[in-house]
C-alpha cells in the first residue's frame, strides 16, 4: 500500500533491536484518514471472504481493528491481557510472548463473544515473531470458530512470523512488508507488493 510506505519512510523511526516506531501516526497518535485507507484496502483484500467478526488484542490493536470493522460492518472483540490465571467466568484464554516488552502474557475472551458460529478475520498493527497472531488464532481454535485470515499494517519480514503464519495456511495480508531497516541510518526498505 503506496500511501502506507510512504507515510512510514517520512515519519518512522527505526531503533536498535529492529524496532519500528510509528508513534504519530499509528501507535500513539492515530491517524484516522489513514486508518480509513487501511480499512478499504483490507476490505479489498478479503473480498468475497464471510466474515462476522474481528479479533484482535489490546492495546494497539484496537484502534485500527475499529475503523477497519466499519468496511466489514462487524463487530470487534479485542483479547485481554491479563496477569491473574484465576480469571471469573468462562473465556478462552492462552499465553502469548510479547516482543517489545520481553514477557509472557496471558490473553483472555469471554466465551460470550466468540464460538463456533463465528468467521473471524485477525486484525493488529504489527506482525513481528508472529507470537500476538499465533495466540488469537488459538482462541480462534479452542472456540471452534473458522479463521479466515489475517491483516496487518506492518510486517516485519526479516523475522519470522509471517513465513510461520503462512506456512499455517493462514491468509495474511500485510500492507506493508518491510524488507529491512537500519537503526544507524534510518532506512527503511519494503518488500514490493
Ligand atoms: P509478534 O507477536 O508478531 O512478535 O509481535 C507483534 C506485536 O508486538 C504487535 O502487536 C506490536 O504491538 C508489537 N510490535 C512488534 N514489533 C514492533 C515494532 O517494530 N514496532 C512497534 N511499534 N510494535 C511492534
Amino acid at each position: 500500500m503506496r500511501l502506507l510506505k510512504d507515510r512510514i519512510r517520512k515519519d518512522g523511526v527505526v531503533r536498535e533491536g529492529g524496532v519500528l516506531k510509528v508513534d504519530s501516526f499509528l501507535n500513539h497518535q492515530m491517524d484516522i484518514d489513514m486508518f480509513v485507507e487501511i480499512g478499504k484496502e483490507l476490505r479489498k483484500r478479503f473480498a468475497g471472504e464471510e466474515i462476522n467478526k474481528i479479533l484482535t488484542i489490546e492495546a494497539s490493536g484496537i484502534g485500527i481493528a475499529c475503523i477497519v470493522a466499519q468496511y466489514f460492518h462487524v463487530p470487534v472483540v479485542f483479547a485481554k491481557k491479563t496477569k491473574t490465571k484465576n480469571i471469573a467466568g468462562d473465556v478462552y484464554t492462552t499465553q502469548v510472548e510479547s516482543y517489545t516488552h520481553g514477557r509472557i502474557y496471558d490473553i483472555m475472551v469471554s466465551k460470550d463473544f466468540l464460538g463456533p458460529e463465528d468467521k473471524v478475520l485477525l486484525i493488529d498493527d504489527f506482525l513481528a515473531n508472529g507470537k500476538a497472531l499465533e495466540g488469537l488464532a488459538q482462541l480462534v481454535q479452542d472456540a471452534g470458530a473458522t479463521l479466515v485470515g489475517a491483516g496487518v499494517v506492518v510486517e516485519k519480514g526479516f523475522q519470522r512470523g509471517g513465513d510461520a503464519i503462512r506456512a499455517r495456511g493462514i491468509h495474511l495480508e500485510s500492507l506493508a512488508i518491510v524488507e529491512s531497516m537500519d537503526a544507524a541510518t534510518g532506512e527503511i526498505v519494503f518488500r514490493e507488493d
